[in-house]
Formats: C-alpha cells, sequence, structure tokens
C-alpha cells in the first residue's frame, strides 16, 4: 500500500511539470576502436564525450563554450539527432530517441531542429531562395507556399534582393543569414547554431548574434556553440565543457519557460502524422527533376562527354535497325520483280522413269483453290510463225490468261491486255513483245494492225513493255502472247499445259503451300507425275541472312548501351562523392534516407534520359542524311522507342548503386567532407 501511493505521488508531480525539452543522461561518443585503419590495426579509441548530462528547457538561449577539440560539435551532432551517441540516454520531450526509427529522427531533425553551421554549409548550385526552402521540400509544403515562405524569411533577414543569388555571390554575413533562414524554414523551434560567428568579421559576426538573441527573444530555444566567452556571454546560460564533461553550468533562467514557443508534447504527439506526409509524388519528382536538371546544367559539358556512349549507342540502334530494315525490304522486293513470290508446277516427275503425267486447265482450277494463292494460272509454250505484209518471223507463243499481267509482273507498253471475255470467246487477239513489233512494223504503231499468227488472222491489241530492261533477258521481248483457249485450241492443238504458274500472298507461307499443293494435286492425279518449284524458298534465305545482320547491329548496339550505362554510373558515383557535404546538409535539414535516393536515381534518369534524347535526334539526323544520299533505310518507332527505353533504364539499374551509397552516408562524416 506505502509502495503503491508514493508511485502515484510520483506519476502525479510528473504531470504538474512537464519534462524538459532535451535532457541528456550519461552521454559518451567514442570513435575508433572497430574500423581499422590503413596499417591494418584497429584505429586507437578516442574518447570525445565523457558523460554529459545537460537538461535544457524550451524557450532557453543556451550557450555552450569550450576550447577547441573539447567536443562541442559532437555534441551538437548528438542534440540534433545527426548521430547517435555510444552509450547513455537523450529523451526529447520525454521521450527516448534511442526508440526512434530513422524516419522518425528525420522528421525531428526538420520539425524541430534548425542548424547553423560555421562554414553557411548552402547547397552551391541552388540560389538562397531553393537552400532556405529546402527543409520545406522534405517537409512536404506546397510549393507556393514555400516559395512565399521562403522570401518572406529572407526579406526579413535583410536579403530581399539576393533571393536568386548563388551562395557564391554572396558575402560570409549574407550566407550566414541565409542559413538562418533556412533553420527557420520549418519554425526552426530549436536553433542549434555551431560557431555561427567563427568565420565572420565582427561587423557581420554582431549582426548574426543579434538575430540569434532576437530568435531568442521570440521564443525560440537557441543552443549556441562556441569557443569566444565574450560571444558566449550574450547567452542567458552557459553550458562549459572541457575534454568531453560539462565543467560548469550557470543554470536554467527562470524567464525561459514563460516565452516558449514550443509546445514539446504537442510536437511529438504530431509526429505520427509528421513522419510519413511529404509532398505528392507528382510534385517530389518534379522537385527531384528540378534539382537534377540544375546539376546536369552546372556541369553540362562533362556530363555530355560522359553520356557519348548512350548517345552512340541510342543513335546506332536506331541508324542500324533502320538500314536493316531498309536493305531488307530492297532485297524482298528485288526478289519479288525476279519473281520470287512464284511457284511453278510442271507435269512429269522428278524420276525420268516414273509416270509422265499432263497437266489441264482444271489442275491450274485445283491450285487455285489452295489457301495462300492468290493466282494460278495455266501457261503453253509454242513456236508460231507470224507475219504482217512480207515480213514473217519465228517466235516462241505463250498463251495465257489475262492473269499474264499480274503474274509475269507485265504489262502493255501501248494498247490493252486481253480480257476474261477474249479468253471465253477464243477472240483472235494477241500481244507482241517489242523485238517482234520492231521486226514487223519498224517504228509504226501496230495497234489495231492485223497479224497472220500460223496463217489464223490476229488482231494486236497491245505491244509489250520492254522486259529485257529489267530482266536481263532480251529474249523475252521476241514472244507474243494470246488468250490460252484461242493460243491453244486454234493455233497449238493441245490443251496440255506446259506448266502451272502460280502467285503467292505471303512468301513466309511459302512451304506450307508448296506442300499443300503438292497434296491437293497429288490427291487429284492418284500419283505424283508433277514437280512444285518453290522460288520463295531462295528469298527466305536471303531474308534470315538480313535478319542474322540486323541481329548483329543490334548486338553492337547493346554494347554501346552498356558502355554507356557504366558511364552513367561513374558520373554518379563522381556526383555522389563531389556532393558529398551536399548529401550531408539535405539529411540535416530532414530528408529521409528515400529522399536522398529518389534525388539521386531521379538525376541518373535524367542523365541517361538526355543522352537517350540525343541520341534519339542524331539516330533520326544520321538516317535522314543517309536516305537523302540514297542510303535504303526505314525508321522504326518501336526501335526508337526501345531504344529510348533501353537509355532510361540503363539510368536506372546503373545509378541504383551510386544512389544507394548517397542515400546510405553517415551525415556527420558526409557534412565534415571537403
Ligand atoms: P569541437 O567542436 O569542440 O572543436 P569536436 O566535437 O569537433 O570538437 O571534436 C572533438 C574531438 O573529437 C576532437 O579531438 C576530434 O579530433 C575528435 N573527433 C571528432 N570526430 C571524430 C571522428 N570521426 N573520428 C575520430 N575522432 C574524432
Ligand atoms: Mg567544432
Amino acid at each position: 500500500m506505502v509502495i503503491a501511493s508514493a508511485g502515484s505521488a510520483r506519476a502525479a508531480s510528473a504531470a504538474a511539470v512537464p519534462p524538459p525539452l532535451i535532457e541528456l543522461r550519461d552521454i559518451r561518443k567514442s570513435y575508433g576502436g572497430t574500423t581499422r585503419g590503413p596499417d591494418g590495426q584497429p584505429t586507437p579509441v578516442v574518447d570525445v564525450l565523457r558523460g554529459i548530462s545537460v537538461s535544457i528547457d524550451s524557450g532557453e538561449f543556451v550557450a555552450i563554450v569550450g576550447a577547441s577539440g573539447s567536443g562541442k560539435s559532437t555534441l551538437m551532432h548528438i542534440l540534433g539527432c545527426l548521430d547517435r551517441p555510444t552509450s547513455g540516454q537523450y529523451r526529447f520531450a520525454g521521450q527516448d530517441i534511442a526508440g526512434f526509427s530513422a524516419d522518425e529522427l528525420a522528421w525531428l531533425r526538420r520539425e524541430a531542429f534548425g542548424f547553423v553551421f560555421q562554414g553557411y554549409h548552402l547547397i552551391a548550385t541552388e540560389s538562397a531562395r531553393e537552400n532556405v526552402e529546402v527543409p520545406a521540400i522534405y517537409s512536404g509544403m506546397p510549393v507556393a507556399e514555400r516559395e512565399q515562405r521562403a522570401a518572406a524569411l529572407l526579406e526579413r533577414l535583410g536579403l530581399g534582393d539576393r533571393l536568386d543569388h548563388r551562395p557564391s555571390q554572396l558575402s560570409g554575413g549574407q550566407q550566414q543569414r541565409v542559413s538562418i533562414s533556412r533553420a527557420l524554414m520549418n519554425g526552426g523551434h530549436i536553433v542549434l547554431a555551431d560557431e555561427p560567428t567563427g568565420a565572420l568579421d565582427s561587423n557581420s559576426g554582431a549582426e548574426v548574434m543579434r538575430l540569434l538573441e532576437e530568435l531568442a527573444a521570440t521564443g525560440h530555444t537557441v543552443i549556441l556553440i562556441t569557443h569566444d566567452r565574450d560571444v558566449a556571454a550574450r547567452a542567458h546560460r552557459t553550458i562549459e565543457v572541457r575534454d568531453g564533461q560539462v565543467v560548469a553550468d550557470s543554470g536554467k533562467s527562470a524567464a525561459a519557460g514563460s516565452r516558449a514557443s514550443l509546445d514539446a508534447a504537442a510536437l511529438i504527439g504530431s509526429m505520427a502524422a509528421g513522419v510519413e506526409r511529404t509532398a505528392s509524388f507528382a510534385a517530389d519528382t518534379r522537385e527531384a527533376l528540378r534539382a537534377a536538371w540544375r546539376v546536369l546544367w552546372v556541369n553540362r559539358s562533362r556530363t555530355l562527354l560522359t553520356l557519348l556512349g548512350i548517345i552512340i549507342g541510342v543513335a546506332s540502334v536506331i541508324v542500324m535497325m533502320a538500314i536493316g530494315a531498309g536493305t531488307e525490304r530492297q532485297v524482298v522486293e528485288k526478289m519479288a520483280s525476279f519473281g520470287t513470290n512464284r511457284m511453278y508446277v510442271t507435269p512429269g516427275g522428278d524420276n525420268p522413269r516414273g509416270p509422265g503425267g499432263t497437266l489441264s486447265e482444271a489442275d491450274a482450277d485445283i491450285v487455285r483453290e489452295v489457301p495462300n494463292v492468290a493466282a494460278a494460272m495455266p501457261f503453253l509454250e509454242g513456236s508460231v510463225t507470224v507475219r504482217h505484209a512480207n515480213v514473217d518471223t519465228q517466235v516462241p507463243l505463250w498463251a495465257v490468261t489475262d492473269e499474264a499481267s499480274r503474274v509475269l509482273n507485265w504489262k502493255p507498253a501501248r494498247g490493252i491486255f486481253f480480257s476474261a471475255k477474249d479468253e471465253h470467246q477464243l477472240a483472235t487477239v494477241v500481244l507482241i513483245g517489242k523485238r517482234v513489233r520492231e521486226k514487223l512494223f519498224g517504228d509504226a504503231n501496230p495497234i489495231g494492225d492485223y497479224v497472220l499468227v500460223n496463217n489464223v488472222p490476229f488482231q494486236v491489241i497491245g505491244e509489250l513493255d520492254e522486259k529485257g530492261a529489267t530482266s536481263g533477258d532480251a529474249d523475252d521481248d521476241n514472244v507474243i502472247l494470246m488468250p490460252f483457249s484461242t493460243g491453244s485450241r486454234r493455233i497449238v492443238g493441245t490443251t496440255n499445259l506446259s506448266w502451272i504458274s502460280i502467285l503467292i500472298d505471303r512468301l513466309d507461307l511459302a512451304d506450307d503451300t508448296a506442300r499443300q499443293i503438292t497434296q491437293t494435286l497429288e490427291t487429284a492425279h492418284h500419283v505424283r507425275d508433277f514437280q512444285v518449284y518453290n522460288r520463295a524458298a531462295s528469298v527466305r534465305a536471303q531474308t534470315e541472312t538480313q535478319d542474322t545482320l540486323t541481329l548483329m547491329l543490334g548486338l553492337i548496339a547493346a554494347i554501346s548501351l552498356l558502355v554507356g550505362g557504366i558511364g552513367v554510373m561513374n558520373i554518379m558515383l563522381m556526383t555522389v562523392r563531389e556532393r558529398t557535404r551536399e548529401i550531408g546538409i539535405r539529411i540535416a535539414t530532414g530528408a529521409r534516407q528515400r529522399d536522398i535516393l529518389r534525388q539521386f536515381l531521379t538525376e541518373a534518369t535524367l542523365v541517361s534520359g538526355v543522352g537517350g534524347g540525343v541520341g534519339v535526334a542524331c539516330g533520326l539526323l544520321i538516317g535522314a542524311a543517309l536516305i537523302a544520299a540514297g542510303v535504303p533505310a526505314i525508321f522504326s518507332v518501336r526501335a526508337i522507342i526501345g531504344a529510348f527505353g533501353c537509355a532510361l533504364l540503363t539510368g536506372l539499374v546503373f545509378g541504383f548503386m551510386p544512389a544507394r551509397q548517397a542515400a546510405r552516408l553517415d551525415p556527420v562524416v558526409a557534412l565534415a567532407s571537403e
């Protein structure tokens, strides 16, 4: 009973007096011991903080004073949750932060603390206003509000006309005022200032001190770290540190609590909601893209050089695919003009002692029904005497149907082709080749005139195009064409075909079609007394060679993309090394690991995206130049999108390792770099 009542009495008193804002109990920090030095031996253990116990209330203005090397900065990093103590307890508003996750510590840094460093620690590539905005980016403040608040803060600190200046364009005092504005961006309830006047001339230093006093007067908790006793004297409380231990403490000032602007309990209460709060994904991505573009632009020539791999890779994919497709199309077209989408069925088997066999018009009708057969034309060859006036000549006769124009890919140069009606009516009409016309008519127009074919009068209805010009065989121009019906029945005297000429639709199905023709005819004839010649097979072989060539070209392009990817990784590793301090600054102002990861991944993707874009542009330009120069090239949208996508993917894959390295940096080490 006695024990219980004592316990409840303690609980009641705890409720009445809120816990201190910050309470350190026996904080120790030592370096070394675990990591191995250059000689392979463990580094010696250095005890930097040796049991610090301090409590600071909301609204206090405290100076931590001590000689250089006494452990002040180490203490500040622990106070600001940038570093964890080796041992001891840190309670923030009564909560032991040992139990806080990395994201919760990041939240505490951006919502509760505001850092002011001796070296200002501004991001060199960003303007004054953008530097001030950084903590608000990570707390998810809307863009318009963020920009307006940053401008207002800078204005209040006398930098209204320096908003768009880069840190390098500002004096030390101005830079320190920018960093104070940044500390106040998310409220800056607790300002942690580590030697804020250390790098400044006396005037600027006095200005900064006046600002800190003003902040303290308006209720901010200010923890000022200095080695200068005169500066320390401006604070309301002085804590002296020597060799990692507190040696003197002037004690809390009574008035602090009444001034305090921060309700620590309420702040902690809002943690759960605040930790997860970010801007929308789109806003975050836009912000990451903006920052990434800035960095690329600043280093544009170096970036472009590193991107050559990707540019060459993407451009060569596009150009090579275009040339590959163009050449393939050209080959196929040339083969087609030589009659490769054609097949022939000839009478007689491949065995000379086998059945002789004949082919009739009915066989052509059967073949025409086979799928993929566009035309099946009976073809009868004979030899005739043609006479006009007193000239006669012996020429080959081709008795064909009205499909001949299509199947033979042959048009009249003048006059017309015979029709299905002519075929039907056994019309005595004839088309003559160019050389026949020259022999019989000279330069005169033969159309409408009559000739005697084996003494039967025929009307000349057309003169055929010169075929020798394309086929290289001038004898093809020394023929006459007439309807199959007329030729077979009235001139040659047999309806047994010389062969069937077949035109097919799809070249890639040629083998199948040939097989089906064979089967169909064999079923009809009961024996294989014919042969199918498939000229398409040779085209397919050609196309396959082309495909291999395209594949090889693609492989070369893939290798250059790989080289490009390594380039991206290289540039990103370099970027991370160069900007280690920036990463430290971002973490100190409240960035989570995933914010850093996203930023660097975005940069890597943007780098390779720019490379891919330039590559696409180069590829199109080169391709257009080649087309203009007469090289056959066909752009493929799929190749363009594919190559660009590969470039983006390359950035993501090869950028991941450097980005993760950046996100895992220790903020204290990062801030100390350079
Ligand atoms: P102050 O800010 O008071 O000048 P610091 O806190 O920066 O002092 O450093 C205190 C001591 O801790 C110094 O002697 C310094 O050499 C040592 N120290 C600081 N950081 C490290 C580290 N990462 N590794 C080893 N020793 C360190
Ligand atoms: Mg220091």
